[in-house]
């Protein structure tokens, strides 16, 4: 048994966060610092899920205001994070991790359906296990697939990596004076209109009593520091103490 405060996490990256200063698609430096900074956090004992995002290739929502219609943007985007999850998978196999893509929609020539026991079953394994296509569903985003594979796979925590090192009372970037929440509830997020992820996402992580930290994964270590039990970032759930 590992001493970590965490079992079973999943780790939600948006597609940007594989861009690095590119302006699209995937620049392997980076994709390669994160898949080790997963493996080094898989090496202390956690069971460890990921979800990629799309956001580096295609978004709907943009494709959509562009003049294209919505669903086939959104089947685009879809498609676009199971590129990045490919790109993931191996990165991580690089490093001698045992990777397996899972897909919402079905594209089994490339990688694996997603099945909820054999998702479960790869992690007990020892095996990383990559969600791709979020929940297969046009009009939502890869968050609120995050969401909903961490409820199924019962992670203890999902961790959002965003550019930022945590939930902000207003943009730090424009605001000398924000300040970094630690702790926040579910209902302070709502009530003071936080943004942390997009509306499903939450509710879904709300309902089912999901604990999110929001933290910034340009920090180098801090991913296996979280799963250590250190404060980092923000952490939402349902009472702060
Ligand atoms: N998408 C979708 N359904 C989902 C998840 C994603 O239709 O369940 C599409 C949607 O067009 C989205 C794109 O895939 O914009 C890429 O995902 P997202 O925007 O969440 O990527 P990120 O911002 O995390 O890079």
């Amino acid at each position: 048994m590992s001493d970590l405060a965490y079992r079973r996490i999943l780790l939600k990256l948006s597609g940007e966060a594989l861009m690095g200063d590119e302006d699209y698609g995937i620049d392997p430096k980076v994709i390669g610092r994160l898949a080790r900074e997963v493996m080094e956090a898989q090496q202390a004992g956690a069971e460890i899920a990921l979800v990629v995002g799309g956001g580096n290739i295609f978004r709907g929502a943009g494709l959509a205001a562009g003049g294209m219609d919505r669903v086939t943007g959104d089947h685009m985007g879809m498609l676009a994070t199971v590129i990045n999850a490919l790109a993931m998978q191996d990165a991580l196999e690089k490093l001698g991790g045992k990777a397996r893509v899972m897909s919402a929609i079905k594209i089994n020539d490339v990688c694996e359906d997603y099945i909820r026991r054999r998702a479960i079953r790869h992690l007990e394994k020892g095996r990383l296990v990559i969600f791709a296509a979020g929940t297969g569903n046009p009009f939502f985003t890869t968050d609120s697939g995050a969401a909903l594979r961490a409820i199924e796979i019962g992670a203890d925590l999902l961790l959002k990596a965003t550019k930022v090192d945590g939930v902000y009372d207003k943009d730090p970037a424009r605001h000398d004076d924000a300040v970094r929440y630690d702790q926040l509830s579910y209902d302070e997020v709502l009530a003071r209109d936080l943004q942390v992820m997009d509306t499903a996402a939450f509710a879904l992580a709300r309902d089912s009593n999901l604990p999110l930290r929001i933290f910034n994964m340009g920090h180098p270590g801090e991913l296996l520091r979280i799963l250590q039990g250190e404060d980092i970032g923000t952490l939402v759930q349902g009472r702060t103490q």
